[in-house]
């Protein structure tokens, strides 16, 4: 399998274009700086909030995402999965016009078609394997996080070097850059999420990437001895949090097989994303007590008393200052 870095991807497609980043969380604001500092040019859109406050704080041009979309050339979708839906439905399928590309960090909703863009647009996927204030603080020090690229809808014939172009300008290819497609990061995102042990069907490279080439496993063990075991979890997408937490008290060590095939077919039938479709419908009450309970957890106790033991580990483990919770 061909890895792609720096030397494949050309920065210049993106001369004279607008990226308008719908969303500045977790990916999106890392993201956006980091395109930036690649000298292209970036708005955002969103509402007005803290993270409006913030974006305009870190100098960005913040409009409504209506008007982003209507601006921009590359339009990243970098709001909570399962609220892109109805934001799309809303505010960006009716200003989008043909020749524009649609980027996701996550295949989730195009993957099980929740999102279905119109034809003449193109659909890429840039997903960073690696929790988005890493995105940000390894690009700072000159590096990268490595990404999956994909491609779902090549409308302009461009789409692959577009989706390239744009790792670049993120910094993943300076790590590298792996193919691969909507189906297949969606699938093996969600899987290691919730059991830990993607292998089936997969391509190697990827599966060695998603289980701890990319580094991302030793981010959250960082943030874990930073942050706390579950604390941290805020700086995962919502999808993220909900596939571990109802997957997490399932595993034994007996029936690991048997759970981690659950947990898989789970996954490809497509029940997961039913199900979390309708604990949305309902309010999140699983979500909440399944949080409620991991907050309520007695580990979150013993870190606060072992709060200065930690402290130090991750001085010595030079890992430099917290991470900001967006
Ligand atoms: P965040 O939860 O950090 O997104 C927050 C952003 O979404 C803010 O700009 C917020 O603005 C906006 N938002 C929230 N609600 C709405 C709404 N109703 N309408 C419009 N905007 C809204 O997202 P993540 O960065 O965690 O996830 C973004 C994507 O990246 C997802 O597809 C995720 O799967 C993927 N991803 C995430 C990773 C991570 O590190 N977390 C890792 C790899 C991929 P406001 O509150 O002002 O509305």
């Amino acid at each position: 399998m061909k890895f792609y870095s720096d030397e494949d991807a050309e920065l210049s497609l993106l001369e004279g274009k607008t990226v308008g980043f719908v969303g500045y969380g977790n990916q999106g604001r890392s993201q956006a700086l980091n395109l930036r500092d690649s000298g292209v040019s970036v708005i955002v859109g969103n509402p007005c909030d803290s993270y409006a406050d913030q974006a305009k704080q870190d100098g960005m041009e913040v409009v409504t995402i209506a008007e982003a979309v209507r601006r921009s050339d590359i339009i990243p979708i970098l709001i909570p999965d399962e609220l892109q839906p109805d934001v799309y439905a809303k505010e960006i399928a009716p200003n989008l016009r043909p020749g524009q590309a649609l980027d996701f960090a996550h295949g989730y909703n195009i993957h099980f078609g929740l999102i279905r863009p119109p034809a003449e647009v193109d659909v890429i996927l840039v997903a960073p394997r690696m929790i988005g204030v890493q995105v940000r603080r390894s690009f700072e020090l000159g590096g990268g996080v490595p990404a999956f690229v994909g491609v779902w809808q090549d409308a302009t014939k461009t789409a692959w070097d577009t989706a390239l172009a744009f790792a670049k300008g993120i910094g993943a290819t300076r790590a590298g850059v792996i193919p691969s497609t909507f189906q297949e990061e969606t699938e093996l995102d969600l899987f290691s999420e919730q059991a830990l042990w993607p292998e089936r069907g997969y391509s190697p490279e990827a599966v060695v990437m998603e289980l701890y080439g990319s580094g991302e496993g030793a981010e959250v063990f960082r943030e874990m001895v930073h942050t706390g075991f579950f604390r941290q979890m805020k700086f995962h997408s919502q999808t993220s949090q909900y596939g571990m937490l109802t997957s997490f008290g399932k595993l034994s060590s007996d029936d690991l097989k048997q759970n981690f095939q659950a947990a898989l077919d789970r996954i490809r039938s497509g029940t997961f994303a039913r199900e979390f479709l309708a604990e949305q419908r309902q309010g999140y009450p699983v979500f909440r007590r399944l949080r409620e309970q991991a907050i309520q957890h007695p580990l979150n106790d013993a870190e606060d008393r072992l709060r200065p033991v930690l402290e130090s580990t991750f001085k010595a483990g030079g890992h430099g200052g917290a991470a900001s919770a967006s």
